[in-house]
């Protein structure tokens, strides 16, 4: 057993062990941060092997209940969550903003490379596939009221955890960092130990490089106050 698989498989045992475990674990860092090779399943969307089984049972029950859950967004790399940063950062500078508010701007719905809950195999952005898709999918909106993922919500809402999946950005006010989201669900029994590892690591050594728009504003104060709002800024069901 090489050592990814090692990994592999102690994520699985401790998710099936216990739900509510407090320890953290030995994982290679770059697991963590998206520069790893985790062992990934799926054809449109890739997650963890246990990720992936616990989804697609909870896929089959919403079914029978008329909602076609559908991914539209799972693991993503360091590499893959920069690009987004650096798009981003240079739209929002051609706009005229400063690149202290281009990047309060970016941190609003999305993660510094490095960050990103993405990064684990663990989580999952989904939309109901019944409804035509128009435009943007992943508006809040459009999970409320007439809103055509309003169904979809509140099966999740109702279900997900029985399948061990959780929302970590909440309408919570006393929540801080990234803003409500209705889409992400992130696999509980395997982020949680993850988080708890992620946040033993010294970010500053592993996500801060000079292809990084904004690299220079990013470190030291900036870095701390934002795993402080962001990183730790989610529902307290997945800390
Ligand atoms: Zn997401």
């Amino acid at each position: 057993m090489n050592r990814l698989e090692f990994i592999n498989t102690g994520l699985a045992l401790m998710g099936l062990s216990h739900y509510q475990s407090d320890k953290s674990m030995n994982i290679d860092p770059h697991l963590l941060i998206g520069k790893g090779s985790p062992k990934l399943v799926g054809k449109n969307h890739f997650l963890l092997t246990e990720v992936d089984q616990s989804f697609q049972k909870m896929h089959t029950a919403a079914q029978k209940q008329g909602i076609m859950i559908k991914v539209v967004s799972s693991y993503r790399s360091f590499d893959r969550q920069k690009s987004i940063w650096n798009r981003k950062f240079v739209n929002f500078k051609s706009q005229g903003m400063t690149d202290e508010n281009a990047i309060s701007k970016i941190i609003e719905y999305s993660t510094l490379p490095g960050t990103s809950r993405h990064h684990w195999g663990t989580e999952i952005d989904i939309i109901d596939a019944g409804p035509p898709e128009e435009g943007d999918v992943l508006l809040p909106h459009k999970f409320h009221d007439q809103g055509p993922y309003t169904a979809l919500r509140e099966w999740m809402e109702l279900h997900a955890r029985e399948y061990g999946f959780f929302l970590p950005y909440t309408q919570d006010k006393n929540r801080t960092g990234f803003k409500y989201e209705p889409w992400h669900y992130s696999y509980a029994p395997l982020s949680r130990p993850m988080l708890k590892s992620y946040l033993e690591l010294d970010l500053s050594q592993w996500i801060l490089s000079k292809d990084l728009k904004g690299s220079p504003l990013l470190g030291g104060v900036f870095l701390e106050n934002y795993i402080q709002s962001h990183v730790k800024g989610i529902d307290s069901s997945l800390l």
